[in-house]
């Protein structure tokens, strides 16, 4: 992807992609102290505008995992929405896009630490690729890595350094054939996927693990479940999961802001349901779809609308 004219902003400026640089010895990258979000942008072509999905709750997610991280957002979360805007219309984006604001220690000194370390900010849009091909119901397996635990470094927090944990348990389940993986919390229930939430089906009950399971709690996971009891009128509920319970649900999918809803087939080789895409992840993945590309007007406060310049 060439990004080099991609207008981005960094330490509180506009600037050129590849005008925008990092020192080798940078803080964040050497140790993983930073912290991150992901924001989808969906291109609305009939309005002409970009629908960017549950923007401000994203935001404040940030500031919560710079909260943890004892780091300091320049901004307060309506100024974040609004700078975000202005880099939409800057960019004249007139395709889906992804938005990867993240704030990170930026001292090139060497010693780990977080305080007497400078934060930084900057806000990266790019075009959006698909991340997992949601047309069919995903091959997973339980990962042999386990989810970070609270006590080591809270998951709940969206840490750059903890995505190595995601990193080594996709790339497990790559190599050995596989779409995704699930992986186990220290004491052995579900926790997620590599960079998604996850729903189990069993008789017309929605399950997920509730937040105390080290989960990052998802804004898609939220959505999908007021959807859920909203809409379709159905019983959710936040609990501790059992690996058994992969193997005997009737559906199981994944819920992300890359992802959307994605259908899972089988789980280490045994299918969920007939190994298709159920009804229920069907009906949410559907309504899911409809409210981002702005057709329900009854969920357009989960959107944020975003003008490219050309066209104010
Ligand atoms: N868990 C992890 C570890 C993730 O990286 C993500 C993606 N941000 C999610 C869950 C899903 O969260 P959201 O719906 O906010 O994208």
């Amino acid at each position: 992807m060439d990004l080099s004219s991609t207008i981005v902003y960094a330490n509180g400026e506009f600037r050129r992609y590849d005008e925008a640089k990092v020192g080798l010895l940078t803080h964040g990258l050497q140790y993983g102290t930073g912290c991150f979000e992901g924001i989808r942008g969906y291109w609305a072509p009939e309005q002409r505008e970009l629908l960017l999905v549950l923007l401000r709750e994203h935001y404040e997610r940030l500031a919560i995992s710079a909260k943890i991280l004892t780091m300091t957002l320049p901004h307060d979360v309506d100024r974040l929405m609004a700078i975000t805007l202005e880099l939409c219309a800057r960019n004249r984006f007139e395709c889906d896009i992804y938005i990867r604001p993240f704030v990170y220690k930026a001292a090139e000194d060497v010693g780990v630490r977080l305080h007497n370390v400078p934060d930084a900010f900057a806000i990266v849009p790019v075009p959006h690729h698909a991340y997992l091909d949601a047309s069919r119901a995903l091959d997973v397996c339980v990962s042999s890595w386990r989810r970070a635990d609270d006590t080591m470094a809270p998951p709940r927090a969206k840490i750059t350094g903890l995505y190595v944990n995601s990193a080594l348990a996709k790339s497990e389940a790559h190599a050995n054939g596989y779409d995704e993986a699930i992986l186990l919390s220290h004491d052995g229930h579900v926790a997620e996927g590599s960079a998604e939430n996850i729903f189990l089906v069993r008789r017309g009950v929605l399950y997920t693990p509730d937040p105390s399971q080290n989960v990052l709690e998802g804004c898609t996971r939220r959505a999908i479940m007021d959807l859920a009891r909203d809409e379709f009128g159905l019983e959710v509920v936040e609990r501790s999961i059992d690996r058994g319970e992969l193997y005997s649900a009737d559906e199981i999918f994944f819920t992300g802001t890359a992802a959307g809803v994605l259908a899972v087939g089988s789980v280490d080789r045994r299918a969920v349901g007939d190994g298709t895409i159920g009804p229920v992840t069907a009906q949410l993945r559907d309504a899911y779809a409809r409210v981002v590309s702005g057709k329900e007007p009854r969920y357009a406060a989960w959107l944020t609308r975003a003008t490219p310049l050309a066209a104010r």
